[in-house]
């Protein structure tokens, strides 16, 4: 179970031991350190439509082939960092995923070859500005703001195939599912992916969303909890002046 975290204005990665990490030859406590999105993606390779029950709550065909968008690095967040609703959406909603994040660098990966350049799994929350998806026709907008992709808190090895996903809003539940409803697992998903574009490490595939996405408001809580990796938790905020943000970046 790796972490990234910051602590004495220092960015450090290591392995997580109960409540501590062990990085650089000592133990930090989780809370004393500010957790840092636990992989650096040159991309997040998003999949749209990927579970069952999700394409049938839409009236939709299974794909046949999957669905891919990418959203930019510059949208991940790690846990407990602020959701900055945009001005320009009214309708920001949720989508709790699965995540695997890239261990190898890689091209033309065989399904069964996957595991190998796997470093492990996180949650996410392809977070998306759903009335702006609908008006432009194609999603990068909608995808893409700052914050948008929450990821964390730690990358853990997993066998994916199998785990209970829920997202909770303010503790109540919006989703619950499981990745065996995956229409495409984990390693077809890398296989296709890897068959189009080079993948580096830190690289995250998300894996879409299954039934019961809902929107968010200033004040909300939002958790994804995949089983066995924790709780991604992330407090949603109201619009940030844009000249807040530039003095804040
Ligand atoms: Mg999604």
């Amino acid at each position: 179970m790796i972490a990234r975290f910051l602590f004495d204005g220092v960015v450090r990665a290591g392995e997580v031991h109960g409540s501590s990490i062990e990085a650089d030859g000592r133990a930090y406590e989780i809370g004393e350190v500010e957790l840092l999105p636990p992989a650096e993606p040159s991309k997040v390779v998003c999949v749209g439509l990927n579970y069952v029950l999700h394409a049938k709550e839409l009236k939709m065909d299974l794909p046949t082939e999957p669905i891919i968008f990418l959203k930019p690095s510059t949208a991940v967040i790690g846990p407990g960092a602020d959701i900055v609703m945009p001005p320009s959406s009214n309708q920001v909603d949720y989508e709790g995923e699965l995540a695997a994040v890239i261990g190898r660098r890689c091209r033309y990966v065989p399904a069964g070859e996957a595991e190998d350049y796997i470093l492990g799994y996180a949650n996410f929350n392809d977070v998306t500005a759903r009335d702006l998806q609908r008006r432009d026709g194609q999603w990068t907008r909608a995808k893409s703001f700052d914050t948008f992709a929450p990821l964390g808190p730690y990358v853990v090895e997993a066998d994916p195939s199998s785990l209970a996903i829920e997202t909770r809003v303010n503790g109540r539940v919006g989703q619950s599912s499981n990745t065996s409803d995956l229409i495409f697992s984990i390693p077809e998903l890398v296989e296709f992916i890897s068959g189009i574009m080079t993948l580096l490490p830190g690289d995250v595939i998300a894996s879409g969303t299954p039934p019961g996405v809902g929107s968010l408001s200033a004040g909300d809580v939002v958790e994804v909890e995949v089983e066995g990796l924790g709780v991604l938790r992330n407090p949603v905020v109201g619009v940030v002046e844009p000249s807040d943000q530039n003095r804040l970046s």
